[in-house]
């Protein structure tokens, strides 16, 4: 997370028969005889991961919402003056249903809060994507586009409204992938005593340290390292291979791994 702290997702558990023997779940065994089951059980923490995308993801604003998972993608916003209300809200869902054609979210807020209140409304809300529809841009059939994450606008024709947002929604995606890669590389740190180890975790860093094992051997020094420093040995990383190098930061022995430290929720 931004702050350096790591949050839990996915977990298994070995649950034995804990479970099996206060709700009585048994099987047949192969000599005819009843036993209670063992049990494991995996979690996939759907509401943590959208936490963490809001944590990763969120601004000053609000919500920013990866296109794909946005509830709504696109929130038209009629700009009414008086006397144009009808041709203006209707133009805005006009507009609305084409996107929606397209294969998009498509929204039109025709509520009775100011244009303003409306844009800071949906920013707040994470919608991705902004299309404002007055009398002028019905008129020139020219609409600005709004984008949440980086808040450009751009001026965009009806006839490539669709392909424009749609191609602009891959840019946001690899845009927001960057911006979040970029956070968390900046909160990498490494340390070869406990010393550093502890500073590094003091500043919200996840810090790289080479340790004894991965295996429960490790375990004695894992546990050494959260009572000194606050600090959980969270594993070692899947996207790179790392060659473990030194000693354990912990006993001293030759490190077989470089595991991550971090503080957690
Ligand atoms: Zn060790």
């Amino acid at each position: 997370m931004p702050d350096g702290k790591v949050l839990q997702l996915p977990s298994t558990h070995l649950l034995g028969q804990n479970f099996a023997k206060p709700f009585d779940v048994k099987f047949l065994n192969e000599k005819g005889e009843y036993e209670y089951c063992y049990q494991t059980c995996y979690g996939p923490a759907i509401s943590r991961i959208y936490a963490a995308i809001i944590s990763a993801h969120g601004d000053d604003g609000g919500l920013v919402m990866p296109f794909a998972l946005a509830p709504v993608q696109v929130m038209v916003v009629p700009i009414p003056k008086k006397g144009n209300e009808e041709m203006v809200i209707a133009k805005a869902k006009s507009i609305a249903a084409m996107l929606c054609g397209a294969g998009m979210r498509a929204e039109v807020d025709a509520s009775d809060s100011t244009p303003g209140y409306k844009y800071n409304w949906w920013e707040m809300k994470g919608v991705p994507f902004r299309v404002e529809v007055g009398a002028r841009e019905a008129e020139s059939g020219i609409f600005p586009v709004a984008r949440r994450d980086n808040k450009v606008k751009s001026q965009i024709k009806e006839s490539e409204l669709s392909t424009f947002i749609l191609a602009e929604s891959v840019k946001m995606f690899s845009d927001m992938k960057k911006k979040a890669q970029d956070a968390f590389d900046a909160t990498l740190s490494s340390a070869d005593t406990m010393a550093v180890l502890a500073s590094g975790l003091e500043k919200g860093k996840l810090v790289a340290t080479p340790f004894c094992s991965m295996e429960m051997d490790g375990e004695k020094c894992a546990e050494s390292v959260k009572e000194k420093t606050g600090g959980n040995v969270r594993g070692t990383r899947f996207d790179k291979s790392e060659k473990p190098h030194g000693n354990c930061i912990v006993c001293g022995k030759t490190a077989t791994a470089i595991v991550y430290i971090a503080r957690q929720y």
